[in-house]
């Protein structure tokens, strides 16, 4: 599905991006992964080389936009195209707003909102100059229902669907598509962090009857990157198994 197009995922590393880097890569995409640092990206590009695809990795600081940019223009001298940006790279939380620091709550919306602008910011030159591309990013089920902690999280995600109905009206003209991917609850080292007593019941509530698994969300991404999804733009689509909390 994705055969010739060039594609960036930010938290490459593991967890959804990591099963969203092997999508792609399973439908012919050429892929590039970013990742916090070194050993993370060295560690996903070895497990994924041992599955038999090959990955490049960078570590850019995200919220750091000549960095970004470099990166993007060696990517842009080595395959002349970047086709898809997926800004997946996100933290959470879940304490009380009396537990929580100013700062705390600044790192998330530091990485979930800042770093989200700063590389959308850095990939559009190329795709312009490309007059071709898809930016996709990763939402929550929170950033329609809200949550009962944590409450940076929620906050930020509300943040991540104003940008792309935005950015998706002021890059149309371009040719460029803007979509995010609202998942509910995934399988991944994110969730497994969270008290079992907080994640079990909640799984509980979910209407298909199971927490939903990263290839369902990379899924989800592949449909949106590709052609088969070249009339949609400024979608928040929500991959949940219709969970509601
Ligand atoms: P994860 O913790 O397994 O992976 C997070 C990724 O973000 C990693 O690749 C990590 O390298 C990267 N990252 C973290 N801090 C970074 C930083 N400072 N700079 C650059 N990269 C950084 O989490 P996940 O569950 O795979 O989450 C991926 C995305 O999906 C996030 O945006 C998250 O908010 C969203 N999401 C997850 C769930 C869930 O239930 N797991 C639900 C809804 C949305």
């Amino acid at each position: 599905m994705l055969e010739g197009k060039v594609v960036v995922v930010t938290g490459g590393t593991r967890g959804i991006g990591l099963e969203t880097v092997r999508v792609m890569k399973e439908n012919r995409a050429e892929v590039i992964l970013f990742g916090s640092k070194k050993e993370s990206v060295d560690m996903a590009i070895s497990k994924l080389k041992e599955e038999g695809l090959e990955v490049e990795g960078y570590y850019p600081n995200l919220n750091q936009l000549e960095e970004v940019s470099s990166v993007f223009q060696k990517i842009q001298e080595k395959y002349q195209h970047i086709d898809v940006l997926i800004n997946n790279a996100g933290i959470s939380a879940n304490k009380k707003i009396e537990e929580t620091s100013v700062s705390e709550f600044e790192s998330i919306i530091q990485l979930n909102v800042n770093a989200m602008f700063t590389v959308t910011k850095a990939v559009l030159p190329f795709m312009k100059e490309n007059k071709n591309g898809v930016i996709l990013n990763t939402s929550s089920m929170v950033s329609i229902y809200g949550q009962s902690a944590g409450v940076g999280y929620p906050t930020s995600k509300f943040a991540v669907n104003g940008f792309t109905k935005s950015m998706a009206l002021e890059l149309a003209p371009f040719g460029i598509r803007v979509n995010a991917v609202a998942p509910g609850i995934t399988n991944t080292d994110m969730v497994a962090k969270l008290p079992k007593e907080m994640i079990e019941p909640l799984i509980k509530t979910i209407p298909l009857g199971r927490i939903g698994e990263p290839r369902d969300i990379a899924n989800a991404f592949l449909f949106l990157a590709s052609d088969l999804a070249s009339y949609i733009t400024g979608v928040i689509l929500s991959v949940d198994g219709a969970a509601r909390s």
